[in-house]
Formats: structure tokens, sequence, C-alpha cells
């Protein structure tokens, strides 16, 4: 079922999604060569207490940290390590924070150093392709328009979209309906309405859409990186409004 959220819940969906937003803002000054990803999860988990919020992730179905620290090939839920980040490489950061009961869900992918130019394009179409799929959208479309044009955007520079994670609902519960997909077709699946809150979070592959998952590992099945970029969003009648 589709929660509509009341005008109250959106304020805290609002404080929680500015204390996400802030988070990354706070890691993003972190990402340099040398550093782990253990300490950019420090970094992150300490931020979000001293909001006096609390990390979504920590716990979430066994997940052992705050952030999603997922590297080069690494799809998606990485967990931070002692590795050093290198010259060239690119870093996906997740986040979640819980403010009062309620989530904010959001994800940016970061050079480390200088990149390749293929890593930086892939980068590039993850982040717009995200905001292809919000483009004058309001109340009314369906969740296919979205799932459609991030597709159609990240496909015309040959790259793949992940099939087998999808973005999601958001308030209560960090992952509620409905399923947002990033391949599709317009007009297809559940109409949006205004008071909805959903995460939009394309993973593209430079390669292949395709794949390998074990356990909370998820890698590209070709080895060529991926990128990662989401954002929470309220639907209102008029447009969107980003709330991380
Ligand atoms: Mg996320
Ligand atoms: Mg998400």
């Amino acid at each position: 079922m589709i929660k509509i959220k009341s005008e109250k819940e959106i304020e805290l969906l609002r404080k929680a999604g500015e204390i996400t937003r802030n988070t990354l803002l706070e890691v993003e000054k972190h990402v340099k060569v040398g550093v782990t990803t253990r300490q950019l999860d420090k970094i992150a988990h300490d931020y979000i207490l001293s909001q006096g919020a609390k990390p979504s992730f920590l716990h979430y179905g066994g997940f052992p940290a705050t952030i999603c620290a997922s590297v080069n090939d690494v799809v998606v839920h990485g967990f931070p390590d002692d590795t050093p980040l290198s010259e060239g490489d690119i870093v996906s950061i997740d986040v979640g924070a819980c403010y009062k009961g309620y989530h904010g869900d959001s994800a940016r992918t970061y050079p480390v150093g200088t990149i390749s130019a293929d890593k930086q394009k892939l980068i590039d179409v993850t982040r717009q392709s995200f905001f292809e799929g919000i483009k004058d959208l309001k109340a009314g479309n369906t969740v296919g328009d979205i799932s459609s044009r991030v597709q159609n955007y990240v496909e015309k520079y040959g790259f793949g979209v992940v099939r087998d994670m999808v973005g999601h609902g958001v308030g209560r519960d960090l992952h509620e309906d409905p399923e947002v997909p990033n391949f599709g077709y317009a007009g297809l699946g559940p109409k949006l309405k205004a008071g909805m809150v959903i995460a939009i979070e394309p993973m593209v592959n430079m390669g292949s859409y395709e794949v390998v998952i074990r356990g909370w590992s998820c890698k590209t099945k070709d080895g060529l990186p991926s990128a990662h970029y989401e954002n929470t969003i309220l639907i209102t009648d008029t447009g969107v409004e980003i709330l991380t």
C-alpha cells in the first residue's frame, strides 16, 4: 500500500532529508586518496548522531554500518572497510538518517583524486538521469514515467541500468511501496499522488546492466565500474520537492 504523508509527517521527512543531505556533504569533504571507507563511515555516523538523528542503515537487515561504500565495480551495499581509497577510484556513498521515526535516503558517487574521462562521464550521466526522471514530474504521472525517462537517458550513452535493485517509497520505513525501477514503460505502474514520498535511485553500470549478487555483495558481472545517485523526493500537485 502506498502511503500518503500528512503535513506533519512531511515536516519530519524534510528534516530527515536535510540531515541526510548534510551528512553526504560532510563525507564528501573527506573523500580523497588514502582515506578508508571505515573513516568515512565514522564521519557519517558521528554527524548523524550530532543532529539528534539515527543512522537508518545501521543494523537494518543486519547491515553493519552507517554508510554503504561501494568502490568501482561494487554497485551498492558495500561494507566500509580499512582499504585506503586509491587515485582513480570512484566511490558511491549511500546513507540514511532517521529523525523522530522518519527516514531520508540519498546516495552520490564521488571521484577519488583524478579519474578517467569515462568514469567522470558515468558519474555525470547517472546524476543527470535522476534529474531527467523528475523533469516535469507531478501528481498524475506514473512510476513508469520515471522509469522510462531514466532508462532512455542512460541507454543513450551506452550504459546499463541495473534491474535487480530499485527505488522505493520512504517514510516511517526506509523501504515502503511503491517500487521505483530505473527501467520500464511510460504510463505504466502506480499513479503518483500528492503526498507520496519516494526515493529515486539510478544505479548505472559502464557496461552491461548485469550484476552478481551474493548476500550483501553486489558487483557488476563484467567488472566495469558502476555509479549511484539517489534522492528522496516529495510528489506535489505542481511538481516535486527534493528532500535530500
Ligand atoms: Mg539509499
Ligand atoms: Mg534507497
